[in-house]
């Protein structure tokens, strides 16, 4: 299984990557998590990515696509957060092919601004393990504290209204040629990504197990 996971920030992309990851036991690989754990080490590259996270702002493409190259070592691999813009798209191409992979299928979340908001608003995560919570409609046992490690739960810094609505503008103008790309080589497949985790987690995996996904692999 070689699958990515595009959508606006909020669209479920992380949850639905751990769900998937854990039930098909393939290796989740989160760009956003490995530049927030970048960032929190405070090594080279965290100090050069941090600026531009804080802002909502793309991480240059040579940066990430060197993290990605990195990463991506697995045969199989479920990816979320790259690739943000069509630059990065074709690197990745260009990255599974020299290597005589494809991908087999990306799928994008589509889900509407309010869900959007409302998910951005009450998201929670564990800094150390990196869990992801909803205050409202996925909360932590312990109020304030993650389920696994039993740490305080933060806002991700990025989450604040001002910093969602840059991330949303560059989501906005960066996915199109993006959709258009895959939607050419007909690997992209739309699923509805409102409702709570478990409602969109049981469409996709109703779209692998129908042989959707299977029949696009094999064209
Ligand atoms: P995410 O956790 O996916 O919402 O990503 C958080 C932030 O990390 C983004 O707002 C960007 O600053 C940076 N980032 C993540 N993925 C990429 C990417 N593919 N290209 C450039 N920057 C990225």
């Amino acid at each position: 299984m070689r699958l990515v996971l595009l959508g606006a920030p909020g669209s479920g992309k992380g949850t639905q990557a751990n769900s998937l990851s854990e039930y098909y036991k393939v290796k989740k690989v989160s760009l956003g998590d490995i530049l927030r754990e970048e960032v929190k080490k405070n090594s080279t590259l965290g100090k050069r990515v941090k600026d531009y996270m804080d802002k909502g702002l793309l991480v240059p493409d040579d940066v990430v696509g060197s993290v990605i190259e990195k990463n991506l070592i697995e045969d199989s691999f479920i990816l979320e957060g790259y690739p943000r813009n069509i630059n990065q798209a074709k690197h990745l191409d260009s990255f599974l092919n020299d290597k005589g992979k494809s991908l087999d299928a990306v799928v994008y979340l589509d889900v509407d601004k309010p869900t959007v908001l409302n998910r951005l608003q009450f998201r929670r995560i564990c800094n150390n393990c990196g869990a992801l919570y909803h205050l409202v409609n996925l909360p932590p046992k312990k109020d304030g504290f993650c389920d696994i490690c039993n740490l305080p739960l933060v806002q991700r810094d990025d989450d604040t209204p001002e910093v969602v609505s840059r991330r949303l503008e560059v989501f906005i103008e960066e996915i199109k040629p993006i959709v258009d790309f895959y939607q050419g080589q007909g690997k992209l497949i739309r699923v509805d990504s409102n409702g709570d985790k478990d409602e969109v987690f049981e469409r996709l995996k109703k779209l692998i197990e129908n042989g959707e996904y299977i029949d696009i692999r094999r064209n």
